[in-house]
């Protein structure tokens, strides 16, 4: 029987891993965490990118090349848009605004954003549970020399160019956890991290009330991909994070940044010699190539991840 398995994942790296878990577990048995504080809203839309990256991977719709928006997509609506003089630095394609289009009208009426998230995946054909951590208003906030900047603004207007200083979760204290995403925790029989960025995918995930909690006193062994290989990201800017934030940009400053909440990193063999020092940390560890860059490679990885968290012990937790 395959084990319950649940994911906390942010948009690329995390999508690369959905799909691989996918690809080898029976869709009852997965459950995806996203990661919602890089919402934004657009031309009165509420864009959910990280949502959509893993909603588009899983159905199967991704545009492979960029690794996010939806493939074959054509520009006309922004087109329009900037015609009238409005901002069109978020690229959103014609299809894709669709689907912000129905998230908005739902969110108008009150719909719960975890069941509007729900019925678009199960509308794509994914019968994997994806869940969001929190219903209520998150937002990753960057402090650069250019004072605080949304995240969206910093990602995709700034190209991740300016210096990150500070990170903060707007919302996070006062959000409640969505008892899906709980529940998921709480009867996983593994948990496992993605290889995503762990200071915006991830931290803003367990910065929600509750969820950290459910981890660390989950009696599942627990499990990160580190979204780092050879020191440098595959893409995005987790690297000169983590040393923004006052971690290693390597492998124990990924693991130290989960401190608590994992028992095993699977770390890429080129960093084989990382080993020593995450083990002296009192981390299993295990070395494989983690550069996923098609489907055979995403379900490989998936595989051995699951083959080597089911095989970690769970590392007492702290009472
Ligand atoms: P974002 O929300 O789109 O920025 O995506 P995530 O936070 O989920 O993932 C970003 C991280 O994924 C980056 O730090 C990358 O280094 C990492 N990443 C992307 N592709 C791969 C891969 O094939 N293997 C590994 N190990 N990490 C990857
Ligand atoms: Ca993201």
């Amino acid at each position: 029987m395959t084990p319950r398995i649940t994911l906390l994942a942010g948009g690329v790296g995390g999508a690369k891993l959905a799909e691989g878990l996918s690809a080898i577990c029976p869709p009852e048995r997965l459950s995806i965490i996203g990661n919602v504080a890089d919402d934004q809203e657009f031309h009165g839309l509420w864009v959910s990118p990280d949502i959509d990256t893993l909603t588009y991977s899983l159905a199967d719709l991704i545009d492979r090349q960029q690794g996010w928006g939806l493939a074959g997509e054509s520009h006309r609506v922004l087109a329009g848009l900037e015609r009238l003089g409005c901002d069109t630095w978020m690229s959103l394609g014609d299809q894709d605004i669709a689907t912000h289009i129905f998230r908005t009208q739902l969110r108008r009426q009150g719909v719960r954003p975890s069941a509007i998230a729900q019925s678009i995946a199960e509308s794509l054909g994914i019968g994997t549970k994806l869940l969001l951590p929190t219903d209520d208003p998150l937002q990753t906030r960057v402090r650069t020399d250019q004072g605080w900047l949304a995240f969206q603004e910093y990602f995709v207007r700034e190209r991740c160019r300016p210096e990150v200083r500070e990170v903060h979760f707007e919302g996070a204290t006062e959000a409640c956890p969505t008892p899906e995403a709980l529940e998921a925790i709480e009867t996983a029989d593994l948990l496992l991290i993605a290889p995503s960025n762990p200071v915006v995918s991830i931290a803003p995930i367990l910065a929600v009330p509750g969820i950290r909690h459910a981890i660390e006193k989950s009696l599942a062994p627990r499990v990160a991909i580190s979204p780092l290989i050879g020191g440098c990201t595959v893409k995005g800017p987790a690297d000169r994070m983590l040393t923004a934030m006052g971690y290693r940009c390597s492998n124990t400053g990924v693991a130290a940044s989960y401190a608590g909440l994992i028992d095993g990193l699977v770390i890429d063999s080129i960093d084989r010699t990382d080993r020593t020092a995450l083990e002296a940390e009192g981390l299993q560890v295990m070395t494989t190539d983690t550069l996923m860059t098609c489907l055979e490679e995403k379900a490989r990885l998936a595989e051995e991840t699951l083959a080597f968290a089911s095989a970690c012990r769970r590392v007492e937790a702290e009472t």
